[in-house]
């Protein structure tokens, strides 16, 4: 089949990408012409491990970008919506981006006259697609949905830094379609992956992605609430949550305390799902908790930096992780943000060294505000404190490196720290 993607950033580019890889013919479409050019150059415009060989066999062969929609459309079946669907200042969806996205499209359908069948990747809330995204392309296109084109939502529930693997490998693939003949086509594109298909409604599918994320962010808040009263006992939350996590009923998996979840899924999408659920009269108490534990529990590192060091002003405070997870360059709503922000508001001077994410932070922070480390002995040197944010592997291995600190004390958010030489504080444990 020949497959459309909007918008290559982390979803889109992966699923352009594996798409191609399961034979399918691809064209990419993004406005920013600079990942345009680079994916036609076979360069990944974001890092994801497997992408940038996958992107070098295909680009220029079975798979190309454009900024042109007219040209993708026009040559393509079938085109996937995956562009971002940030917060709005009160923590709702903001759709803005999608509902641009979908008059394009729109307006390129009005030019094609054969069935095209419209697929929401992006995450969106219930009755989205069928309420917003749908009337605007009818509205643009001048067809009718069912009739003239096909519409779908299909989730996706790929972890970054683990995309290309989820994608090939999925546990599930969700399609909620208008009608058969929309359900049919999107199916058939995951032919060549053993999974079964879970067929629902558009706004079944919607549900399943929200709920899915909210599940996990609420283990991470559970586990984050217990850490943080074990560690008022003096019991190992670790040691806990392996036993309770033997439960198969409640499995190992999300069960780790620490600094709180961030990336670009979690806390927006449970923020997205309070507001439609606030806006059908209901106000969702464990998933406000889910978020409020989930903002306090970074600050909790800073807690434990001022109990032992009195006033951080002009103190020097080395964080170690700036990604909201390892093996990504994805810092948003990374725990490590909140934290820089108060280090700097009580007046320390912050020295940070991050693998991979350390140019997407310099955009938030720039240079001035924070001196950026080629290593994490940089910037451990002659520092008052360090704040461990992400569990990145090479920090496993860190010991010697805390010796240059002015006084070596670490406080670890991620329990990724195994050295003896050195005044060690964990975050729940
Ligand atoms: P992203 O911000 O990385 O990428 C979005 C891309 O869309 C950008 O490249 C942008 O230039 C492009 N774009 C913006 N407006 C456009 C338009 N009108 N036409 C064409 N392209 C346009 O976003 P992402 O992280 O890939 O997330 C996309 C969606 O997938 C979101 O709804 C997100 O919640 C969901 N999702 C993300 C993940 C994840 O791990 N990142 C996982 C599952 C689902």
């Amino acid at each position: 089949m020949k497959v459309s993607v909007i918008g290559s950033g982390y979803v889109g580019t992966v699923t352009a990408a594996c798409f191609a890889e399961l034979g399918h013919g691809v064209v990419c479409i993004d406005i920013d012409p600079e990942k345009v050019n680079m994916i036609n150059r076979g360069e990944p415009p974001i890092y994801e491990d497997g992408l940038e060989d996958l992107l070098a066999k295909h680009a220029g062969k079975t798979l190309r970008a454009t900024a042109d929609y007219d040209d993708a459309v026009s040559n393509t079946d079938i085109s996937f919506i995956c562009v971002g669907t940030p917060s709005d200042d009160e923590g709702n969806i903001d759709l803005s981006i999608v509902k641009a996205a979908s008059k394009s499209l729109g307006a390129a359908l009005a030019k094609k006259n054969s069935y095209h069948v419209v697929v929401v990747k992006s995450t969106v809330v219930p009755q989205t697609t069928e309420n917003v995204v749908v009337p605007i392309i009818e509205k643009a296109s001048g067809q009718t949905a069912g009739v003239d084109f096909g519409a779908a939502m299909n989730p996706e529930f790929l972890r970054e830094g683990k995309a290309v693997y989820d994608f090939m490998h999925p546990d599930k693939i969700v399609v909620g379609a208008i009608d058969q003949r929309s359900d049919d086509a999107v199916s058939a594109l995951y032919a060549g992956l053993d999974c079964e298909i879970t067929h629902a409604d558009p706004s079944t599918a919607e549900m399943i992605k929200y709920v899915n994320n909210s599940f996990l962010a609420t283990k991470i808040s559970f586990s984050n609430e217990i850490g943080n009263i074990c560690k008022k006992l003096g019991i190992d939350t670790y040691q806990v949550m392996d036993a309770v996590g033997k439960d198969f009923r409640i499995s190992p998996n999300f069960l780790n305390s620490g600094a709180g979840f961030g990336g670009s899924c979690f806390p927006k999408d449970v923020k997205a799902l309070i507001g439609k659920a606030k806006g059908q009269g209901y106000e969702p108490i464990l998933l406000n908790s889910v978020v409020k534990v989930n903002e306090v529990q970074p600050l909790l590192m800073l807690d434990q930096l001022e109990s032992r060091l009195g006033d951080l002003s002009g103190l020097t405070i080395a964080v170690l992780g700036l990604a909201f997870k390892n093996d990504t360059d994805d810092i948003r709503e990374s725990r490590s943000i909140p934290v820089i922000r108060a280090l700097q508001d009580k007046g320390a001077v912050v020295t940070a060294y991050d693998p991979m994410a350390a140019d997407n932070m310099r955009l938030l922070f720039d240079s001035s505000s924070i001196r950026y480390c080629d290593s994490a002995a940089q910037a451990l040197k002659s520092a008052d404190g360090c704040l461990v944010m992400t569990e990145w592997d090479e920090f496993r291995s860190l010991c010697s490196e805390f010796a240059t600190m002015k006084r070596p004390l670490v406080i670890d958010g991620r329990n990724v720290i195994s050295c003896n030489e050195i005044e060690y504080v964990g975050l729940c444990w």
